[in-house]
């Protein structure tokens, strides 16, 4: 096992992994910038290194930096959390011919997930279900681009290959409005991803989000970890996420678990990652896959006791999985609220200084979070400041505690989206379940009337 990890990240998920190398007897270094300089967890580190200013292109997304930084502290391996460099190629391949490891997927397969046409094209051969849509990247022929969508039936969307974090699509409903949608979609992909190559999907007009977790091993071994709704975003940003997914048949899940560990052994992947998922009318389309952490990863951890930032360090040092499939059992029911700093009805971000910052305990109650009272939270980066996440045998309990926990939570000196979720926590349809993508935002389209 590692004796010195470097965390290239900051946050919540930075204090998360330092945990779990405290836990396993790591030592954890963490890199910061100039806009982190006071926060608790930097100074909680056994080592601590500023690697630049507020700027994330200087600091956090500085490759020189922290590799060298690696080298300097004498780290062994390097988590890159979530966001940031976590699904960079190039800096993944960086870090392993630096000599260190990179407790991750290979270069090449952050690789072909990142591009999703080409993640599609691997998912299809592997037999992982998929959206119906254009064979690869769109042609420039307008004609065949006309026909494409002919064939797929309106309406449907135009999503940028290299996309990511909810950017670089457009629904398109008319045979009119095609041709232009796509020529501003790769415009715009080409600006903001250095990658105008789009492709063509069927919307699905009313689905879920409904993702799986996986781990594999470098010894062909892959499990999957039950799954999470994450239906409940605004702008294709997830707020609200749960394990397992409201009113879907075990069997069905089974399925489709099944079919991405298999994937998973077929392609050749190692450590954590999601597939997601549009569900809708029983079935399953696969959209994309994440080769890292995610944020909404204690749902997984809390329904099935298994801690997913310590396997991902375990299986980078080249542990076995120290569990088979059939030994993966899910308990009771999970549900994470991610707590933004931002106002929690019109989303305009409120950083600054916390005055006081009261977090909520209990049974089943876990807080995952940086802050604390006379933390200032920087503008300079994501506004989520933690994450409440409760468990409990029944969903209902796990309502009926995660509505306990966000009336003790006290934030002041700064708007937070509690608000918002506590309304939602007594949403009737939330509380039936089983809401589609597009729920929260006509929540918020009828609470304004
Ligand atoms: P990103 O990498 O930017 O997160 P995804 O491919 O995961 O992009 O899609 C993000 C979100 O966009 C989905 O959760 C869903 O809300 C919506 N979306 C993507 N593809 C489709 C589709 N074919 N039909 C309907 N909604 C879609």
């Amino acid at each position: 096992m590692f004796k010195k990890i470097l965390i290239a990240n900051r946050g919540e998920i930075a204090l998360r992994i330092q945990r779990a190398c405290r836990e396993m007897g790591i030592k954890a270094v963490v890199v910061y910038s100039e806009a982190d300089r006071e926060a608790k967890y930097v100074k909680l580190a056994d080592e601590a290194v500023c690697i630049g200013p507020a700027a994330s292109a200087q600091s956090y997304l500085n490759m020189p930096a922290i590799i060298s930084t690696a080298e300097v502290t004498d780290a062994e391996a390097i988590h890159p959390g979530y966001g940031f460099l976590s699904e960079n190629a190039d800096f993944a391949e960086r870090v392993e011919k630096s000599g260190f490891v990179f407790i991750g997927p290979t270069p090449e397969s952050i690789r072909i997930m990142g591009d999703k046409v080409a993640a599609k094209q691997a998912m299809i051969k592997s037999g992982v279900p998929c959206v119906p849509g254009s064979e690869g990247a769109l042609a420039d022929d307008p004609k065949e681009i006309i026909r494409n969508a002919r064939t797929i039936g309106y309406p449907v969307i135009i999503k940028a290959a290299g996309g990511g974090g909810g950017r670089g699509m457009r629904v398109v409903h008319t045979e009119a409005a095609l041709i232009h949608a796509v020529q501003t979609t790769r415009a715009e992909a080409g600006a903001a991803f250095g990658n105008p190559a789009v492709y063509m999907e069927k919307f699905l007009e009313n689905p879920r989000h409904v993702e799986i977790q996986v781990l594999a091993d470098s010894h062909r071994n892959a499990v999957w970890l039950g799954e999470r709704d994450c239906s409940m975003q605004r702008r294709h940003q997830k707020i609200i996420e749960e394990a397992p997914a409201p009113g879907i048949a075990r069997r069905v899940i089974e399925r489709i678990g099944d079919r991405c560990a298999a994937a998973c052994k077929k392609i050749g992947y190692r450590g954590a990652g999601t597939f997601e998922f549009l569900y809708e009318n029983g079935e399953f389309f696969f959209i994309e896959m994440n080769t890292r952490v995610q944020v909404e990863h204690p749902v997984t951890e809390l329904v099935t006791g298994i801690d997913i930032v310590q396997m991902q360090i375990r299986v980078a040092a080249g542990e076995k999985l120290p569990f088979t499939q059939r030994s993966v059992q899910m308990r009771g029911h999970a549900l994470e609220c991610r707590i933004n700093a931002e106002h929690p009805y019109t989303f305009v971000p409120s950083p600054g200084r916390i005055s006081m910052w009261h977090p909520p305990g209990g049974p089943g109650v876990r807080v995952d979070s940086h802050a604390y009272t006379n933390y200032m939270v920087p503008p300079n980066y994501d506004s989520m400041i933690g994450k409440i996440i409760v468990h409990g045998d029944t969903r209902e309990q796990a309502l009926a505690r995660m509505r306990t926990a966000l009336s003790e939570t006290v934030v002041e000196g700064i708007n937070t989206n509690i608000p918002l979720h506590r309304e939602l926590m007594a949403d009737s349809n939330f509380m039936a379940g089983g809401t589609s993508i597009h729920y929260l935002e006509g929540w918020l389209a009828r609470r304004k009337q």
